[in-house]
């Protein structure tokens, strides 16, 4: 059990309007902190007024990207409560990064006890309207005032909050992709099955390149063979072909997300049949040559899911279910965001309610 300080701004900010919210632009009046200290452990946990922390330039992170982070959201229901979304497995996969960062891990009951707390301070942030929610950002990052390549002795952990607007405000429309097959994103025995920033660095000038197109995302490949799918920009990425649910392995370069999990337990349980294991693009080719390509979307945690409407590699092209939003893909989004509205009931305990 952490124990918690709290400090109030002198003065809470306005309320925004929920019809203009832009991702990740505007933060709630709090956030939480908690250092780090070789020998002393996790200490001063602390609910503060949102605003600039103060680093050394020398501040290890800012060289060499010791970092990880989440990303959750909370959601208000019909009843006017708040809830999250399966906010242990963000406790888990946050320990799973810093194991692989060399960053000292975090009790899972204390991350969801500090991801709690702000919620609740910040509880009136939390938008009622159709589709808003807040985003939940825990980081964890390394400030050594050093130069010296090694772990760093100190740490800060910080949770801030942001409420974004829906999605979808327009309904959803499905996404043109291309695979890339310059850059990648992770190699197995990187860091690709951790949320890291440098992992993000890593992916940008990709992501640019496709916008520069007139694609919204890439289709990323493996590192080694250059042929098996992996991830599509930064979600996860599903197809159904033939009937069956199809999504590349876990090998160790792919982000095990939250949102795929639930959607490969939700299949499961309407009896698709799911296979998760090595995928090349040019089986993807294929398929949808022999008309068999029948959905592909994106999973994550922004966006829930994210049709895939055109998929091109070279100068192929190719058009899924004519360029519309799938059966079982509408399925998947109106489950999945019933639930984590609360307008659904929840039959997997998947939400935790913050009171
Ligand atoms: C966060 C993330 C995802 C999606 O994970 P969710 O837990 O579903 O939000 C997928 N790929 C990458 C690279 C990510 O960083």
């Amino acid at each position: 059990m952490l124990d918690i300080k709290v400090t109030h701004p002198a003065q809470g900010k306005p309320l925004p309007d929920p019809d203009t919210l832009v991702f990740g632009k505007l933060f709630t009046d709090h956030m939480f902190l908690m250092d780090y200290h070789a020998g002393q452990g996790w200490h001063d946990a602390r609910i503060v007024p949102y605003g600039p922390l103060s680093l050394e330039p020398s501040c290890m992170v800012l060289h060499y990207a010791q970092e990880v982070f989440e990303g959750l959201k909370a959601y208000r229901t019909p009843e006017g409560k708040v809830q999250l979304f399966r906010p242990l497995e963000n406790a888990r996969r946050l320990n799973s990064s810093c194991e692989r960062l060399c960053i000292p891990q975090i009790p899972e009951e204390d991350f969801l006890q500090a991801v709690k707390a702000l919620v609740h301070e910040d509880m009136s942030w939390v938008p009622h309207k159709k589709g808003t929610s807040l985003y939940i950002r825990p980081f964890i990052f390394a400030t050594d005032a050093s130069l010296g390549v090694h772990a760093s002795h100190s740490y800060l952990f910080a949770i801030i909050c942001s409420p974004v607007g829906a999605y979808y405000p327009e309904g959803i429309n499905p996404v043109k992709i291309y695979v890339e097959d310059a850059d990648v994103r992770a190699v197995r025995g990187g860091t690709g099955y951790t949320k890291c920033g440098g992992n993000y660095a890593a992916s940008i000038r990709a992501g640019e390149r496709a916008e520069e197109q007139g694609y919204s995302q890439v289709l990323w490949l493996d590192g080694v063979h250059r042929k098996y799918i992996e991830e599509v920009g930064a979600m996860n990425v599903l197809f159904k072909v033939n009937g069956t649910v199809i999504t590349p392995q876990l090998t160790g370069s792919v982000l095990p997300g939250i949102t795929r999990k639930s959607c490969l337990e939700l299949l499961r349980d309407w009896g698709v049949p799911v296979e998760e294991r090595l995928i090349t693009a040019q089986e993807l080719f294929d398929a949808a040559d022999a008309g068999q390509l029948e959905e592909a979307w994106g999973s994550g945690t922004a966006a829930v899911v994210s049709p895939i409407g055109e998929l091109a590699m070279g100068d192929k092209k190719v058009i899924i279910n004519h360029g519309q939003i799938g059966h079982l893909t509408q399925r998947l989004y109106d489950t999945l965001t019933g639930i984590q509205w609360g307008t659904e009931p929840d039959p997997y305990g998947w939400t935790v309610p913050v009171e």
